[in-house]
Formats: C-alpha cells, structure tokens, sequence
C-alpha cells in the first residue's frame, strides 16, 4: 500500500462490517493518516462498541455522528470534521454506509424501495456535496494535477448486484431494490466523476466481492470473503487509482465490473 498516503479519510457506516473494516486496516497503515473519521449512526450504541474500543486505543480516529439519510445530520458532520481538520482539507470520502432488503419483484414495496433508495444512492449524493468543500480543499492543497486517492477522492461502496451488464445472484436472492439503489449509485458515480473532474476529485464505484458480514450473510449463506480479505483488496485497489480511473466501476481486486 505504499501508494496510498491520504492525510486525512472518512468512511459512513464505519461501525460494523466493511466499514469497520477498513478503519481499522486504515489505522494499522505503515503509513496510517494522520485523521480517520469514523462515521456512524449511533456512536453509543450497543453495535458501536468496538469502535469506541478502537477509538480508545488509537489518538487519530475520531468518531462522528451521521445519519445518511439526515440532511441536518449530514451537515452537523461535515461542520465538526472541518473544525477539527482546520486549515486541512479531507482526501478521501468512502461512502459506505448501506442497507440491502431481501425483497422479490412480487414482494418489493413502496417504502422499502424508498428507504433503501434513500440510504444507498442519495445518502452518498448528499454526504459528497456536504464534504465537497473540503476534498476542495485537499486537492488544492495537494501538489501536481494527476487524481489519485491520496489527493482527493470520492469512493462509492457500490455492489455487482447492480451491475445491469452482469447481474449476479439473482437466484439467491432478487432484492429489487437494492439492485435499482447501487445501478443508480453507479451512475450518480459516472455524474460524481463527470461534474468534479474539474475540482481534481477521483470519483470511482467499488464492488467489495461477496463479504462475511451482516448483510454479506444475511440470504443465510456463508460468503467465500472475510472482512479483512475484502478490505485488503480494496486499499490495495485505492493505492493504484489514477486519472484512468476516475467514472469507472472496479472490484475489490481492481477488475473492471460491466456497469
Ligand atoms: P453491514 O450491514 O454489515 O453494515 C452496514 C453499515 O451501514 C452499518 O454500519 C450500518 O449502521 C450502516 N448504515 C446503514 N444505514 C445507515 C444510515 N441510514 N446512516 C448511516 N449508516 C447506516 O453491511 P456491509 O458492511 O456488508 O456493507 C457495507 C457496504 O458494502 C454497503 O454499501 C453494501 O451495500 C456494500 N456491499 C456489501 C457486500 C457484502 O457481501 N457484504 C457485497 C456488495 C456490496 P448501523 O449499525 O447503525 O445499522
């Protein structure tokens, strides 16, 4: 990893599973940085433990309250990280955070397409546009013109479940709408890419492989990848992105997944 050197990163959802995860290998770096914004709902809770534990242990993680689908909680988030970041600005945002429902076409609702689509493809839109100042902030501060991961980047936690060219699973599991919420944070992604190219910021959709955690296990499978397998893959990938990159759907090994 010794091409991923970000001053500063912070990843939604990071008290369980994938996010979890990849604080904890961010904090074990050889290069850690120097600030790691663990986000979650509720940092007291009962599922938030072995955050705090890790938090006690390591001075550089910093736990912050964010609920994605909370504007007000959104921008009280962003507020707290620019205070404590300073003149600095933040180099990587992974949006991680996500939730999945096991519905079939027969049995998909209203308000089930609604929560997960506001979970998993408009949380990431908001949380981008409020930290938007500050991966600004970190490209500018950044020297050269090539995008990369370490200067400033937006990664979406997507899935192959919403890859259209290649839709995996579909006989264990149809979750209608958790297909449409990750096909849409694919193209919010390309439109992510598109829009702030201009501001130097990667933007790029990551598919982590099929993980053990609560949701990777929830169709009560056993998923052929640990946390730490897929986390280790998926920095790995981070460490190599460059201006090729940027618009594009990779996974956790750094293939190219069809859209
Ligand atoms: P988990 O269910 O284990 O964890 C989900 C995380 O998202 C939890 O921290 C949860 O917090 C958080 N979260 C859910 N809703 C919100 C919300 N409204 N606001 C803030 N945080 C929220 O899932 P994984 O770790 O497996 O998944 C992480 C990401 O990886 C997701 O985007 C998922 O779609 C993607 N993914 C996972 C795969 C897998 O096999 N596991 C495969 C492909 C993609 P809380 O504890 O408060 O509920």
């Amino acid at each position: 990893m010794a091409g991923l050197r970000v001053c500063s990163a912070l990843v939604t959802g990071a008290n369980r599973g994938i996010g979890l995860g990849i604080v904890r290998q961010l904090l074990q770096m050889s290069n850690p940085p120097k600030w790691v914004y663990a986000t979650c709902r509720n940092p007291k809770g009962e599922r938030a433990q072995e955050l705090q534990h890790l938090a006690s242990k390591h001075p550089s993680l910093v736990i912050i309250p964010l609920e994605v689908t909370d504007s007000s909680s959104i921008q009280a988030a962003a507020a707290r990280v620019g205070e404590h970041l300073k003149d600095s600005g933040l180099n990587l945002l992974l949006n991680n955070a996500g939730i999945a429902k096991l519905n079939s076409l027969d049995t998909e609702t209203l308000e089930d397409m609604s929560q997960v689509y506001a979970t998993n493809t408009i949380g990431p839109l908001l949380v981008s546009q409020a930290f938007l100042p500050l991966l600004k902030k970190a490209a500018l501060g950044s020297p050269g013109s090539e995008l990369s991961c370490s200067k400033a980047a937006i990664i979406n936690i997507s899935s192959y479940g919403g890859s259209i060219g290649s839709p995996s699973g579909w006989d264990l599991m149809q979750a209608v709408s958790y297909r449409c919420s990750k096909a849409a944070l694919n193209m919010l992604t390309k439109c992510q890419s598109l829009g702030y190219r201009e501001h130097s910021i990667l933007c790029a959709a990551l598919h982590p492989g099929w993980v053990q955690t609560d949701m990777g296990s929830s169709a009560g499978h056993t998923p052929p990848l640990t946390v730490d397998m897929s986390v280790q893959g998926m920095l790995n990938v981070l460490s190599t992105l460059s201006e090729k990159d940027t618009g594009t759907f990779l996974d956790w090994e750094g293939k190219v997944v069809l859209w």
